[in-house]
């Protein structure tokens, strides 16, 4: 069986939402590379009671390792590696050659704040070299060393203690794994294999219907742990399994194929962003948008990457009629006759681009995000779409998005890189697309 592992994220600032948790995510990736199966990730307060019951809550679950985030600071609200050594009945001894290292560490510091009270600098210091009887002290990154704090004898867990800036977290992770303490914590590891199926254009229903013909009634899945999950109008289907259900992922992965031959875009996990950016390089063309309703959102997607100048050439902001206009060269009375939102100065907007920036293709959007401002033939989340190439390949669609505005802006910019992706790739174009 799997080890299996809990993950607990410290910090009121995670825990209020002012700042988004990297750690527990990150983490609980490198869990399942190295085979363990990450049960929980707890996020808890700057508290001592909060920290200490996520602790025997994991230790009650059973849980081989437990590792946590934040906390190891100089502060007073600082308390991680008090509250683990207590937890671990390993009380805090002072190490003095650690002290001395943190104090080398710092001492540049010092040097350019020169108002810092010395006296303080060194009382934080202490408190930063106190660790829990046995561990295994890992070299800080920052100024705050990490842990690796064995349980008392026969029992579990063994606690990893690390710092919250993902920054420091990350590479000590790295060194923290290649402790005897953290190999003794997991005994023999199992292999698992994880693939992704990405779909575009069907409901998350469909790929339920399809589950329920792949079981089949026989237990052909057993062994493969699939979620399905909806990203930004994609569909993903993540399988973990170990390999001796290899035959049996295939035979699940044909079943997706044959079924939804049409709406299966990605097989190795590589996103739509990437399959566009990919096939521009690959086919030495460029690309230029021209946006109104999402305001630049997918010039951003298509640059996401270093080096996209290559082919992503830049794109029009185009929110107003006069920019729409001026900018990328939309007849004014086209726009007087069939409004700002149509398929018509969707058009225009992709040639405009396209002419302006000299692309092989042309993006434009315009669409009504709200809320407010729509009407009742073109209610909020109408959005209208065209890509058009030198070659005067064109392709136009209206769709009518649901949700915020966030919602519909986001999801326009996957459906244009669809619509890009499928100029460029070739297939059909299933309902919806
Ligand atoms: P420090 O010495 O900086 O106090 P620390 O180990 O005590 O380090 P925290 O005080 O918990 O860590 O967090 C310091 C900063 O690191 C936070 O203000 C935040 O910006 C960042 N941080 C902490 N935890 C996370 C997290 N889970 N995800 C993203 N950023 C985090
Ligand atoms: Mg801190």
């Amino acid at each position: 069986m799997a080890s299996r592992a809990g993950i607990i994220v410290t910090g009121t600032e995670v825990l209020t939402g002012r700042v988004t948790d990297r750690n527990g995510p990150w983490l609980a990736e490198r869990l399942r590379e190295l085979g363990v199966d990450v049960a929980h990730i707890a996020v808890v307060g700057d508290r001592t009671e909060d920290i200490a019951g996520a602790l025997r809550f994991f230790r009650d679950e059973g849980l081989d390792l437990v590792v946590t985030s934040g906390g190891l600071g100089p502060t007073a609200d600082d308390l991680t590696a008090d509250v683990v050594g207590h937890f671990q009945e390993r009380p805090l001894v002072f190490d003095e050659a650690l002290c001395r290292r943190i104090t080398a560490i710092v001492a540049p510091l010092l040097a350019r704040w020169p108002n810092v009270d010395p006296q303080a600098m060194a009382s934080a210091t202490r408190k930063q070299a106190m660790v829990p009887d046995g561990a295994i002290v890992l070299e800080p990154v920052g100024t705050a060393p990490g842990l690796v704090v064995p349980p008392p004898t026969g029992t579990a867990p063994t606690v990893v203690v690390l710092p919250g800036p993902p920054r420091e977290l990350q590479p000590m992770w790295e060194v923290a794994t290649g402790t005897q303490a953290f190999r003794a914590a997991l005994g023999a590891t199992v292999e698992y294999r994880q693939t992704m199926l990405r779909l575009f254009g069907i409901p998350e229903s469909e790929i339920a219907e399809t589950l329920r013909v792949a079981e089949g009634g026989s237990g052909a899945l057993e062994g493969l742990e699939i979620t399905t999950c909806l990203r930004r109008g994609e569909v993903e289907v993540v399988t973990r399994y170990q390999p001796a259900y290899q035959a049996a992922y295939e035979r699940f992965e044909a079943t997706v194929r044959e079924r939804h031959a049409d709406t299966l875009f990605s097989d190795d996990g590589r996103s739509v962003d990437e399959q566009v950016a990919d096939a521009l390089l690959a086919a030495g063309q460029t690309i230029a948008t021209a946006e109104s309703c999402t305001g630049g959102l997918l010039s951003g997607r298509l640059t996401e990457r270093a080096g996209s100048s290559a082919y992503a050439l830049g794109g029009l902001v185009v929110y107003s009629d006069a920019a729409k206009v001026s900018l990328a060269g939309v007849d004014p009375a086209l726009i007087a006759r069939v409004g700002a939102v149509s398929p018509e100065v969707a058009d225009a907007l992709a040639d405009g681009a396209r002419e302006a920036l000299d692309a092989d293709v042309g993006v434009g959007i315009t669409g009504i995000a709200g809320p407010g401002g729509g009407t009742q033939v073109k209610p909020v989340g109408t959005v209208c779409f065209s890509v058009s190439t030198r070659e005067r390949v064109r392709v136009t669609r209206t769709m009518l998005l649901p949700g915020s505005r966030f919602d519909v802006r986001d999801r326009s910019t996957t459906v244009a890189l669809h619509m890009v992706r499928r100029v460029l790739l070739g297939g059909g174009h299933p309902e919806g697309l």
